[in-house]
């Protein structure tokens, strides 16, 4: 019998069309109210496909009695309940490591973008400014010292990237790495004072909720940077502005809001702060391989009797 998989998240044609050849489909991607939409179909629902942003209400993980699996799109799992999806004895699959390169160079991106001033030297040039006067001098980024909020798969990364600019290297996380020798701080205003740029790639969620507060952008200081690329919830959002407002810190480069998709009027005005809406992952190449994942996770569930990358 072929399996029935409830889809709540839009995808690309080319996996539809995969999709269909393995499963049935219930698409509840354009439902305002998946429970309602369902209309008995409850029984039928054998897996789940999301993304990370989208997750999944507790209540539907609650209400599908054959419910086996979850495959998302994407990593951070903030908006999926893996406890109760354990407690329901529903596996959970993420697209784990295949996106972690593309998010890191957006980082590394928005890091240049905001210490080189590239967006206003754009306007510059495009608005025949250039020919009045000199642009002004931007920050050095080579050399500087970085410090990075969760040295997981994107956090490693990003070092990476870092150490081919010469900068010093330091982490923030629960506990130091055994196999890193890059200096550790189990303090976020400390690594704060101490760094130049600091970019966020903790996790989202209840532990990491407004790490990122009034405090810890004093501590960061009138020259320092901050890149957010993890999850909006990181950063108390109005603190931030504040920051920049006051130029408390010197700028920000920014993937990822407490409301997506973001209002503008905010950051309107603020010439201090580069916008990208959420595209750490969206490259043709990852976007691509993260839809195979998503379905190649169910397709072994169903013939092989397990994931390939389960969330532990
Ligand atoms: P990961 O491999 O799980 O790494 C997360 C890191 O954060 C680990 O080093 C972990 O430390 C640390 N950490 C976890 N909880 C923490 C806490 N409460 N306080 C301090 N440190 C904590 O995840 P990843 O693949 O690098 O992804 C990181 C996050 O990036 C995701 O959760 C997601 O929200 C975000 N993301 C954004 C995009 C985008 O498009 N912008 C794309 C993908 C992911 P331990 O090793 O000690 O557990």
């Amino acid at each position: 019998m072929t399996p029935t998989v409830l889809l709540l998240t839009p995808f690309t044609e080319r996996f539809m069309q995969r999709l269909h050849q393995h499963f049935h489909v219930v698409d509840a991607s354009s439902w305002p109210d998946i429970l309602t939409g369902l209309q008995g179909q409850e029984a039928q629902i054998w897996a789940v496909i999301t993304s990370a942003v989208k997750g999944v209400p507790d209540e539907v993980i609650g209400r599908l009695p054959q419910l086996q699996a979850i495959s998302v799109r994407g990593v951070g799992l903030d908006q999926v309940n893996v406890s109760l999806a354990r407690a329901h004895g529903v596996s959970v699959a993420s697209t784990t490591g295949i996106l972690s390169d593309c998010v890191a160079d957006l980082a590394f991106t928005l890091l240049l973008a905001v210490s080189r001033q590239l967006i206003p030297a754009d306007r510059f040039v495009r608005s025949g400014q250039w020919q009045q006067q000199a642009f002004p001098l931007a920050a050095r980024v080579n050399r500087k010292r970085l410090g990075i909020l969760g040295l997981g798969a994107i956090g490693r990364l990003i070092a990476q990237r870092a150490a081919g600019f010469d900068m010093d290297i330091a982490y923030y996380g629960r506990r130091p790495k055994a196999d890193i020798n890059y200096t550790y701080f189990d303090d976020v205003c400390a690594i704060a004072r101490w760094a130049d740029y600091l970019v966020v790639a903790v996790p989202g969620g209840p532990e990491t909720d407004g790490l990122i507060s009034s405090d810890v952008l004093e501590a960061l200081g009138p020259t320092g940077v901050l890149v957010n690329i993890a999850r909006g919830s990181v950063v108390d959002e109005e603190a931030l502005l504040q920051a920049l407002r006051t130029r408390t810190i010197a700028g920000a480069g920014l993937d990822v809001y407490m409301n997506e998709p973001c209002a503008p009027q905010p950051w309107q005005g603020l010439e201090n702060v580069v916008l990208t809406p959420h595209i750490g992952s969206a490259t043709r190449e990852t976007r691509q391989a993260m839809e195979d994942l998503v379905l190649d996770n169910l397709i072994a569930l169903q013939q092989q009797g397990r994931l390939l990358t389960p969330v532990e």
